[in-house]
């Protein structure tokens, strides 16, 4: 049988190279996509974490401002106390003391505002650390991850040069008839598998009927034999 000839086998293994070879190929194309997009995610998280922190520290900024604010108004109202003391006329007294009403209405104002403030500060206080703890474990997993993905590609860059050998080794080893029979097919099929085994009298590279002829070629001829559907080497397997 075909499929127990030694050249046949040795092609047959060669294949297996080949395919995992293609695929570690496939796998390395997609590692510095992978790990752009890994880092796009991680430099997300970080920026959340810095959001909220910013958002806190613009509300302590507001707090200041307001806090500063109030007091400059009650040096006024002190001020005007003052001089409420050494005004002789009642008219210029009730002046001052419409000023100082004017003042006290302004910082009931702004004493209002930072009520407010102080309230979105705790929520934004508590936002942050609970951001920057939660975030700060998950961008440390997330990058244990994108390392990991990182060394496993440099793992298969290995993988593929041995594999590369292993394959050349290999061509060596494969009768020329066979080897270029394999080398035509690889070409017309383009992608993996190049040889698939018939099943049912069904190819199942491309899962079409073969012909009685293919399967004749294969087993009373015990030829290589390409599907006369799809092209690719086909086989039974005993
Ligand atoms: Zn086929």
């Amino acid at each position: 049988m075909l499929f127990q000839d030694p050249e046949f086998q040795k092609l047959l293994l060669l294949h297996s190279r080949d395919r995992r070879y293609q695929k570690l190929i496939e796998e390395l194309e997609e590692l510095p996509k992978d790990l752009a997009r890994m880092d796009k995610k991680i430099e997300i998280e970080r920026e959340s974490v810095e959001l909220a922190m910013a958002e806190w520290k613009d509300l302590e900024t507001l707090n200041n401002t307001l806090e500063k604010e109030i007091l400059s108004h009650n040096d006024s109202i002190n001020r005007q106390r003052n001089k409420q003391l050494e005004v002789k006329k009642n008219e210029e007294y009730q002046a001052l003391e419409n000023e100082i009403a004017n003042l006290q209405s302004k910082i009931d104002g702004l004493e209002n505002q930072q009520i407010e403030v102080l309230l979105k500060i705790d929520g934004a206080r508590e936002t942050a650390e609970l951001a920057q703890g939660k975030i700060t474990e998950r961008v440390e997993e997330m990058q244990a991850q994108r390392d990991k993905r990182a060394s496993l590609g440099e793992e298969r860059k290995t993988e593929v040069e041995e594999l590369k050998s292993e394959i050349e080794e290999t061509r060596k080893e494969i009768e020329p008839i066979f080897m270029s029979t394999y080398d035509r097919v690889s070409k017309i099929v383009s992608r993996p598998p190049y040889m698939a085994p018939i099943m049912d009298q069904k190819c199942s590279g491309c899962h079409l009927r073969v012909s009685n002829d293919v399967v004749s070629s294969v087993l009373v001829e015990k030829k290589i034999t390409q599907c006369d559907q799809c092209g690719r080497i086909v086989y039974v397997e005993r």
